[in-house]
């Protein structure tokens, strides 16, 4: 069993300060970084990121469109899943956050902003690949919840290796049990319990189109996962539940320094888009806040694609 930490501190806002360090949260995360070379053991840490990532702490502004909703969120610790998080939070839902036990301190941190919206957070952490937790994490949601309304499948594990010869049948395996296969049993738990109305947004990326030759394995996942949205969402619209994606481009989180990509990649990371910077996580916000909504109620098995500008489909 899980542990359910209902959590209970206040005031821990951390400044998006490398990101903005102008003070101006309002444009915080839309300036180009050129972040330095760092490295983290996987699976990284938030608090560890320079410059820091910009979660939405201080800028994103909800207008109670997810009002008693209930929510779980795989890899809400950081990155994307945090700002995730925060934004459903100050919509007005309950939330669940799911998380490796290692990243107890991300956990924290953004349990504390949540409370500050005023919402009830539950902390759930353990390793999606064992089948235990993983095959009683939606019940542990919905004990913690009081029901489930909506599932966000976010964890990913993005580990670069530049030849196939040199990735191995391990990190192969680990990647698919994370990404993907994880992703289907906790799918089909949930269409166990969610209600009629009830929402499924699972994480893919630009990688599941536009492949880098250098994450082989991940890409093989996200496209996986993108064929895996339209089969689901249309077994799952037949009982009312709506399935979507989203698909980010690079975006700055701990996943990028913890071998994400090669470190010498780090400086230039996002660049190359037509915006020409990386997206912090906020940004990704309101694509997943839209589909979780009754807004979206008529936008089933579509992918919404946030990336800054660069080939898609
Ligand atoms: P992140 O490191 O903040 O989030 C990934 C989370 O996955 C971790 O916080 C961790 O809690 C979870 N996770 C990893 N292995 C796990 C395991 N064995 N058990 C349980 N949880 C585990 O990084 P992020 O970039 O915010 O990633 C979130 C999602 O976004 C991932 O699916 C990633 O593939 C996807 N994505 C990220 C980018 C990007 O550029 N950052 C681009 C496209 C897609
Ligand atoms: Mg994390």
């Amino acid at each position: 069993m899980a542990e359910n930490n209902s959590h209970h501190s206040a005031g821990q806002e951390t400044a998006p300060d490398g990101a903005s360090g102008t003070g101006q949260q309002e444009r915080a995360g839309k300036e180009r970084i050129s972040p330095p070379e760092q490295r983290q053991p996987e699976p990284g840490l938030d608090q560890e990121l320079r410059p820091k990532a910009d979660h939405g702490e201080h800028s994103y502004k909800g207008r109670d469109r997810l009002t008693g909703k209930r929510a779980l969120i795989t890899g809400g610790d950081s990155g994307i899943g945090a700002a995730v998080a925060i934004a459903f939070a100050r919509e007005g839902a309950k939330v669940a956050l799911a998380y490796l036990p290692s990243e107890q301190p991300d956990a924290d941190a953004i349990a504390g902003v949540l409370e500050d919206a005023g919402v009830e957070v539950h902390l759930l952490p353990g390793d999606l690949r064992d089948r235990n937790y993983r095959d009683s994490l939606i019940d542990e949601a919905v004990a913690a919840l009081d029901g489930l309304d909506i599932l966000v499948n976010n964890a990913g594990k993005q580990i670069s290796v530049e030849s196939l010869e040199d990735l191995s049948d391990e990190q192969i395996e680990a990647t698919f049990d994370v990404n993907i296969f994880a992703m289907f049993a906790l799918s089909r738990a949930a269409l166990r319990v969610l209600p009629e109305g009830g929402s499924i947004i699972n994480t893919t990326s630009i990688q599941a189109f536009d492949p880098s030759d250098h994450l082989m394995d991940y890409a093989a996942t996200k496209g996986a996962i993108s064929n895996f949205t339209k089969s689901l969402a249309s077994q799952a619209a037949k009982k009312g539940i709506r399935v979507n994606a989203v698909a980010p481009g690079p975006i700055w989180t701990p996943l990028q320094p913890s071998d994400g990509q090669p470190i010498e990649a780090l400086p230039k990371f996002g660049h190359d888009t037509w915006l020409g910077r990386a997206g912090q996580p906020v940004e990704l916000a309101p694509a997943y806040v839209f589909l979780a909504s009754d807004e979206a109620s008529y936008v089933v098995g579509s992918t919404v694609h946030v990336n800054g500008g660069k080939n898609q489909p």
